[in-house]
């Protein structure tokens, strides 16, 4: 079959996906660990017909632009902030996303960061293995308890519901913010709140919303101010939701008893008071990386980008205007 479709694919995404675009298209996939700059994107898509990116990469309408074959971007990520969407819409080109198939991994790293910041873990790991663990105490590395408190999850969609579930077992009362009343977390008990009013009664506090205009610093100095002295805050959406200037303030002077962060507001710069803070867990935005899910973003990633290309509806596609 001649493959008249060219591919990039700016990141080192599991082979199976690959193998599957290999079936029809040309493919240039960039194996190296360090991403394309926008140039070499800009260069490389002249001649594509879709793009394969991840969230690194600024889509916006000058990079369009230079790929004037392009049909398609699909984003090997559920979060699509690094697309402009509407510029996509404009020029007729599909824009698809993997929701879905990472909800479960994010959820469950959600929970690792709560139970490793609540209960010490990566500063004991340290302090073990610097030779340092002479004899254990009554008062030695004490943690918080988890079973019995609040959790707040701020946004509820497929990601903060599966953290939500996980808690069962854990017995907390479960509060939630977002404009859509949950059913499925209305059902386990959990009670839709305002915003300020979760701030003030979680004892852990966990962010799922999508970036956005309004949730661009959702949590600031306000927000910080008015959480619990005792709580715990937990980013596994993106950077920007938080203030990330106003959290290390927040942390200095105490103001909550600890966070642990998967997203950072100018990735892959860490504000450099973080690296210093034991009471903080910090973890390279691998919220979705198991072997699992990333298989499965791959495979969705590829499938989407050939029905674009054979001229379907993708089904995981965001803009439904670029086919009018
Ligand atoms: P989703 O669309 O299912 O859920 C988002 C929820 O946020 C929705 O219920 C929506 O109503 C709510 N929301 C939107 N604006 C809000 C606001 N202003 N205030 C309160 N709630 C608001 O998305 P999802 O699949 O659960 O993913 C959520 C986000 O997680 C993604 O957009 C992405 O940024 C992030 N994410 C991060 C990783 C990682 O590796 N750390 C991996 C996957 C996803």
């Amino acid at each position: 079959m001649e493959k008249r479709w060219r591919v990039l694919v700016t990141i080192n995404i599991p082979e199976i996906g690959v193998e599957i675009l290999k079936k029809y298209c040309q493919v240039d996939v960039n194996t190296k660990e360090m991403n394309l700059s926008r140039e070499e994107i800009m260069e490389k898509i002249h001649d594509k017909h879709a793009l394969c990116c991840g969230i690194d990469d600024i889509i916006d309408s000058q990079v369009m632009d230079s790929g004037p074959n392009l049909k398609v971007v699909t984003n090997y990520a559920v979060g699509y902030d690094n697309i402009d969407i509407e510029a996509a819409t404009e020029r007729g080109i599909l824009v698809t996303h993997t929701p879905g198939v990472l909800t479960e991994a994010v959820a469950e790293m959600t929970w690792c960061l709560l139970l490793c910041v609540a209960r010490r873990v990566v500063e004991v790991d340290s302090f073990v293995r610097a030779g340092r663990y002479k004899a254990s105490g009554p008062r030695f590395f004490l943690g918080k308890e988890i079973g019995g408190k609040t959790l707040g999850i701020i946004g509820a969609g497929r990601i903060g519901t599966a953290a939500a579930k996980k808690s069962i077992g854990f017995n907390l009362e479960i509060l939630y913010y977002d404009p859509v009343k949950n059913e499925k977390l209305e059902k386990m008990g959990a009670k839709k709140v305002e915003l300020d009013y979760l701030l003030r009664h979680s004892d852990f506090m966990s962010l799922h919303v999508p970036l956005t205009r309004e949730t661009t610093h959702l949590i600031g100095e306000r927000e910080l101010d008015l959480m619990k002295k005792t709580a715990y805050l937990i980013n596994t959406s993106r950077g920007k939701v938080i203030n990330e200037a106003a959290l290390v303030e927040a942390l200095e002077k105490k103001q909550i008893a600890g966070a642990a962060l998967d997203v950072y507001e100018n990735e892959p710069r860490i504000s450099k008071e973080l690296l210093g803070m034991r009471n903080v867990v910090l973890t390279p935005h691998i919220g979705s990386a198991t072997r699992e899910t990333r298989d499965k973003m791959s495979i969705m990633v590829a499938e989407d980008c050939i029905a674009a290309l054979k001229g379907e509806r993708p089904p995981h596609f965001l803009n439904p205007k670029a086919l009018a």
